[in-house]
């Protein structure tokens, strides 16, 4: 995928499974809605950087993305002297949250520290009557107030705002106190995962909201007509990595060197054993050992591992009995189907401006 780290730019970390809310569809929350027993709770520690971090002397990389597959980077007891460390490797540094922990004070210490490598996205789906629908545990006033106390401090924000039927109405609102607040951009976002949402919601202004499920079903039809089910599609399509197009790769709360974030996760499912994509991961795992990329023992040298130097592209282009194909790769980068509700079609950012959002 890479053949040293000189190629990386971009790394995302899922530096912890901690975090104060429990989205259901989030993988640290089990179906019955408790903590996923299958997921240690844990964090990447001082020394974890120190290893990640070593190749990167004077700000190598460009990025380093704090995402959220298991938990909340703030939510974590060794965020604050890793994100300190963390600042002379990288020129810019996103941190994604909830925004609900923490207080102002913290907030206004994070912008002073942050000064202008730092960008955090506030993870806010709608406003005070609805937010925490699905952020369950949210608070939104208390979002509010860190967000006001950081975008004050000179902090830079974005508000990201994921689509439910229970929330399209409030797009023109949110965005418009995301103006006011000093947010420098609003998002909107598109989760395939919920599928049954009502596709037209007109807003309080009159604006239409565009079906957003008419590009998935239409791309879906047109992948069954060519395909025999969903599952050739992902068996068959080319694939394009969005990683590697990206120079970026992914290390998640155990200290282990994924290809992406999507890998991230797998391992960890409550209910993984169900998964179509465990089998593709236990083939693997099984072939090269549980621990095989894991960087507290093996420090970068996993990227030199068979998997990442020969299995990954041998899987993608041309894969045989040794080296199978993914079922994450095809479905995720597939090029005739976008998955992923943070891609594409199915990702609208703009300064302030979701515009072409709409009919
Ligand atoms: S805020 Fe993020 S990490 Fe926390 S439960 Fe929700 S989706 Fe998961
Ligand atoms: S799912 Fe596979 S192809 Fe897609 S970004 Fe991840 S490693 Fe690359």
């Amino acid at each position: 995928m890479f053949e040293n780290t000189l190629q990386i730019k971009k790394l995302m970390l899922d530096h912890t499974s901690r975090c104060n809310l429990m989205c259901p569809q989030c993988g640290r929350v089990s179906k019955d809605q408790k903590i996923n027993p299958g997921m240690p709770i844990t964090d990447l520690t001082l020394q974890d950087y120190k290893i990640i971090l070593e190749p990167f002397t004077n700000n190598k990389l460009d990025q380093i993305i704090h995402c959220g597959n298991f938990g909340d980077v703030i939510a974590s007891p060794t965020f604050e002297e890793t994100f300190l460390y963390s600042l002379d490797f990288t020129k810019t540094i996103r941190i994604e949250t909830n925004g609900s922990a923490r207080k102002p004070e913290w907030w206004i210490n994070l912008a002073n520290n942050g000064k202008e490598k730092l960008s955090v996205v506030f993870s806010i789906d709608g406003l005070k009557d609805t937010n925490h629908l699905y952020r369950i545990g949210s608070n939104f006033d208390k979002i509010i107030e860190n967000a006001t106390a950081y975008i004050n401090a000179g902090g830079k924000a974005e508000w990201q705002f994921i689509e439910f039927a229970h929330n399209y109405h409030q797009i023109d609102d949110a965005e418009k106190l995301a103006s006011e607040l000093g947010f420098t951009n609003f998002t909107v976002k598109y989760t395939a995962r919920f599928q049954d949402t009502k596709t037209q919601v007109e807003t309080r202004k009159g604006n239409i909201v565009k079906n957003k499920d008419s590009h998935v079903s239409q791309d879906f039809s047109s992948i069954i007509s060519q395909y025999k089910n969903f599952d050739d599609y992902v068996a068959n399509t080319n694939i394009t990595c969005k990683f590697k197009k990206d120079f970026r790769l992914f290390i998640d709360m155990d200290m282990r060197l994924w290809p992406c974030c999507w890998f991230g996760g797998p391992k960890y499912f409550a209910d993984k054993k169900h998964t179509k994509q465990w089998k593709s991961f236990k083939y693997f795992l099984d072939l090269y050992g549980e621990d095989f990329n894991d960087m507290r023992k093996y420090g970068w040298s996993v990227l030199q591992h068979e998997f990442f130097q020969t299995y990954l592209e041998r899987s993608w282009n041309n894969p045989n009995d040794k080296y199978k194909r993914i079922y994450t790769c095809g479905r995720t980068c597939g090029q005739k189907f976008e998955y992923s509700s943070g891609y594409g079609k199915n990702w609208n950012t703009k300064e302030l401006n979701h515009a072409e959002n709409r009919v």
